[in-house]
Formats: structure tokens, sequence, C-alpha cells
């Protein structure tokens, strides 16, 4: 079922907004500025989400939005994500209005609106959003024509939602009907506001220090895809990249019988792991 990285290109036009990527993490300004390059995972997984009585116009999201790949070759999608912390060094609110920028430069209120105003000037671009905390104020200030807007961004697989939970996830301190409820009332906003095309994929912790085997069960329970990860143990990051098994099989689970907390998960590294470890 899956056939991982190999089946995608490279979409060699970024999207150049100077304020599409917000990196938060623990420190250094210059490594938020990254983009990472999001290998999305062509899956030939079937979706179940509940798609309700809602009619649409007809959709092209999901793998099937994917540009055109070329055979015999390794194709890579490049793909701009967020990562825009739901409070950190700032609150909330601060993040999104943009707020204290003394703190932090960060405003997320304008990301959205370089990326939509971005994704509209080329077909070919595609983004990636992942904390819908954010995403919904957002979604409440704008006039019911961009909805619509973006409502076709969506359908067309343009901007697409990785993770959609309220935010991400601690895996450490968090117990775990917590994060079933923050998950919830994200992916239930996503799922009201966009249908099947709203649901993401793959769930996308890049941020979180250190990874729970719980959590991978959930997610996989949850019906995602794949898993997609930053920050592991140096020594376990080296190893892997020798041995090339930064991709791998999550079995999540000792008493769930497989594959119910199997999930596909792909170990990122990035400068910033390297700056920190
Ligand atoms: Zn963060």
């Amino acid at each position: 079922m899956q056939r991982g990285f190999g089946d995608c290109h490279v979409t060699s036009r970024a999207i150049n907004t100077g304020h599409v990527i917000l990196c938060c993490s623990s420190s250094m300004t210059a490594r938020c500025q990254h983009v990472v390059a999001a290998l999305l995972l062509t899956l030939g997984g079937v979706l179940s989400f509940p798609v309700g009585s809602e009619k649409r116009d007809p959709v092209s999201c999901g793998y099937q939005s994917c540009h055109p790949t070329k055979p015999g070759m390794l194709n890579v999608h490049l793909v701009p994500h967020t990562h825009d912390d739901v409070g950190w060094l700032k609150t909330v609110d601060q993040y999104f209005y943009g707020d204290r920028n003394d703190i932090q430069h960060a405003g997320v209120q304008y990301i959205l609106d370089s990326v939509v105003d971005q994704l509209l000037k080329n077909p070919d671009r595609r983004f990636i959003y992942v904390e819908t905390a954010f995403f919904y104020r957002w979604w409440k200030q704008q006039s019911a024509s961009m909805q619509q807007t973006v409502k076709q961004l969506v359908n067309e697989g343009r901007l697409e939602f990785v993770n959609g939970g309220w935010c991400m996830s601690d895996e450490a301190a968090s117990h775990y009907s917590a994060v079933i409820d923050q998950m919830t009332l994200g992916l239930r906003f996503l799922n009201e506001t966009f249908g099947a095309c709203g649901r993401p994929r793959v769930a996308w912790h890049i941020d979180p220090f250190g990874h729970a085997r719980e959590h991978a069960s959930l997610f996989s329970q949850m019906g995602y895809d794949g898993f997609f990860f930053g920050r592991l143990d140096y020594q376990d990051r080296d190893s892997r990249r020798s041995k090339k098994e930064q991709e791998l099989l999550w079995r999540a689970s000792d008493s769930l019988p497989a594959p119910m907390a199997d999930l596909f998960t792909a170990a990122l590294c990035c400068k910033s792991d390297e700056q920190q470890s």
C-alpha cells in the first residue's frame, strides 16, 4: 500500500512571500525561516472520513492532487508548511495578531493572508497548514467570499491540512484524554467546514521533545495514513541515518492486534536538530 517518496517530483516554484513559514521551536530565529521539504507520501490508503450530506463541486483534493511524476526518477514534492506555536514565547493572541514582536517576530494572521494570496497566483503551488486553533481564528475573520475561495483551494488540494488538532500535542506530560479532546476539537472544525477534503492525512509532530509510542497508536487509530515527526534522539537519528531507516512502520501497541496500531512513520531531521543536540 505504501509507495513511499519515490512517486513525487520537485516543485521548483516555492511560495515566496517571505513570511510564509513560521517555525517556532526553542530558539534561533534564523532557522525559523526555513522551508522544510515536506516529503508527502503517496499512499494508497482508502479514506473513510465522514462526508456528511454536503453537496460539493467535483473535487480533486487528496493524493490525486499531487503533480504528475516522472517515471524512472526520484520525484520529490517540496511543500512549505507552518509551525505556528499555539502559545510559546508569546500568548496565543499575541502570536495571532502579531503583537509584541519585540519578543518574537510572529503574526500568524498575516501568514494565512499571504499564503492564500500566493496560492491564488499560481495553481501549481501547495501549502500545508497545521494548527487549527489559529486557522479557526483566521477563518472567523474572513468574508463569505474569501471563505468560498479558501474552500475551493482546499477542494483542489492546493491548501491542505496536516495534523489538524487544535494544537500540536505535547507527548511527554499530556494525558491521553486531553490529546483526544484537542484533536477532536480541531478535526471536528475541519470536517464541519471543509468535509472530506479538510481531512488531514498525516499526523505532523515536528516539535515535541521526544515521541511516545502511545501517541503513534492514537494517531493510527484516528485513521491517519502516516506520521511525520522531528526531534528524535540524536543517537537514534545518527543510527537511522547510517542504516537508512528513517522511514519505518511503527507497531505502536503490544496489546492491539496488528495492523490496528501500525503507522507509517518518517523521522524528519533537519538543521535545527543538529543545532540543538
Ligand atoms: Zn514549536
